[in-house]
């Protein structure tokens, strides 16, 4: 059976980036879906800029026209604090003989070890990181450990086993980020080409950066 792939973020806003990714990734892996999952409210981070019901609209938007991309709206409905492990383990129950991938950016992977139970993770899902501009796969620590110890070069044990093992993946580097198209549109510029057309248009109407006050 294929994998499902899970993609989450603040996506504060979705760009290429994100989309580009994804879309590589499924392709690659031999994915069966890509969900998408907005994070609600992120307890790693400082909280993002743009709502919750407006960073979903923004990535249902985005995916509007891909089949395979999927949006999983469960965290923006959770009250308070929202965890992977706790996301992870619900998918673990829904699709106990699936193969499961969460999906990765390496800045994302480098951040693991401050997850809420992180240990937990790779006995969920497989962990899949694409590479980033910038940034290295670990070579020591508990990510260096965790890569020797679990770390694949073959895409096949992807589909072999449900969860387990941590997968490093070269995609075409778009160095974009949401953080840099926020202050884009803060300073009055057009994040036209940055992100789909239907997100442009959404940015527009709302508002949502230009108000921030920033
Ligand atoms: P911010 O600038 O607000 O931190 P971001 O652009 O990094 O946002 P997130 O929503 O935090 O976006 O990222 C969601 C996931 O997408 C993470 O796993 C992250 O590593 C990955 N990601 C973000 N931008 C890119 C990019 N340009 N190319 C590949 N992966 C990306």
């Amino acid at each position: 059976m294929q994998p499902i792939g899970i993609f989450g973020g603040t996506f504060d806003p979705i760009h290429y980036g994100h989309l580009r990714t994804a879309f590589e990734l499924w392709q690659a892996l031999g994915l069966k879906e890509v969900r998408f999952m907005p994070t609600g409210d992120p307890p790693h981070r400082d909280a993002p800029l743009a709502d919750a019901a407006q960073r979903l609209a923004m990535v249902r938007a985005a995916v509007a026209d891909q089949s395979a991309f999927v949006v999983d709206d469960r965290e923006t409905r959770r009250e308070g604090l929202s965890y992977s492990v706790d996301t992870l383990a619900e998918l673990r129950r829904e699709y106990p003989q699936r193969s499961l991938c969460l999906l990765l950016g390496m800045d994302a992977f480098l951040g693991l070890p401050t997850w809420h139970r992180w240990r937990e993770l790779p006995d969920l899902a497989h962990i899949v990181v694409a590479h980033r501009p910038g940034w290295k796969a670990p070579t020591t620590g508990p990510l260096g450990e965790l890569m020797v110890d679990r770390g694949t070069g073959g895409v096949r044990d992807l589909h072999s086993a449900t969860a387990g093992r941590i997968y490093v993946h070269a995609v075409t580097q778009l160095e974009i980020s949401s953080t840099e198209l926020r202050d884009l549109i803060v300073d009055g510029g057009d994040p036209r080409y940055l992100v789909p057309d239907s997100v442009r248009a959404m940015l527009r109407e709302s508002g949502c950066y230009a108000q921030d006050g920033r």
